[in-house]
């Protein structure tokens, strides 16, 4: 892996730059469309992520070192991307290196409301024990939204997608990440 670890880590820096320039130029209502759809995703992983704490997800994600991290580098999305430039903030640098690139000595660096859709909603059988029946209920109910407001993204722009960013801008061979389908829908509700 650290051999593709440098080709990996400039083609990420490409895609956030090119993602950051379409997003400038996207119309105001486009990004408040965005805007809107981040808040829905941040209010239900900020819900799921409860559920992993309150049973003890920490603790046993740092016992075990982030086993499950592994290919991580294909979980974050578009959206995952957006839910910075949508803050205005640079994302956090990406370390090709490590098993993740967002897996730092203290666990994920990123934000569980920032956190892409496959890691949020993974809970390994460890913790999944530990939660009651009406908790895994809850949880799998707050899969099953937050999925759809992430097919949501990948049904509006073709570089978004449940697959991760780097396979995605691979597949759209130089194209905007957004296309003309931004303007097309601009005015749906989300
Ligand atoms: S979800 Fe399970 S396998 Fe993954 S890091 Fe946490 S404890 Fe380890
Ligand atoms: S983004 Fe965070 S939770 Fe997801 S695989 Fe990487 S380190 Fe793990």
């Amino acid at each position: 892996m650290a051999t593709l670890a440098p080709e990996r880590g400039q083609r990420w820096d490409d895609i956030v730059r090119q993602v950051g320039r379409e997003y400038q130029a996207l119309p105001a209502t486009e990004r408040t469309w965005i805007s809107l759809a981040l808040v829905r995703i941040a209010t239900l992983q900020v819900e799921l992520d409860g559920l992993f704490c309150g049973a003890s997800g920490e603790g046993l994600c740092a016992d075990c070192a982030g086993a499950c991290c592994a290919k991580g580098h294909n979980h974050a999305t578009l959206t995952t991307l957006l839910m910075f430039l949508d803050r205005d903030v640079a994302p956090p640098a990406a370390d090709f290196t490590r098993t993740c690139p967002w897996l730092g000595e203290q666990g994920c660096v990123l934000a569980a409301d920032r956190r892409p859709y496959n890691c949020i909603t993974f809970v390994c059988d460890k913790i999944e024990q530990r939660l009651t029946a009406a908790e895994l209920h809850r949880f799998y109910q707050l899969d099953r939204e937050l999925r759809a407001c992430y097919q949501a993204f990948a049904d509006r722009y073709p570089g978004a997608g449940m697959t991760g960013l780097l396979l995605r801008a691979a597949r759209l061979e130089g194209r905007s990440f957004f296309d003309c389908r931004a303007e097309i829908t601009s005015q749906e509700s989300i």
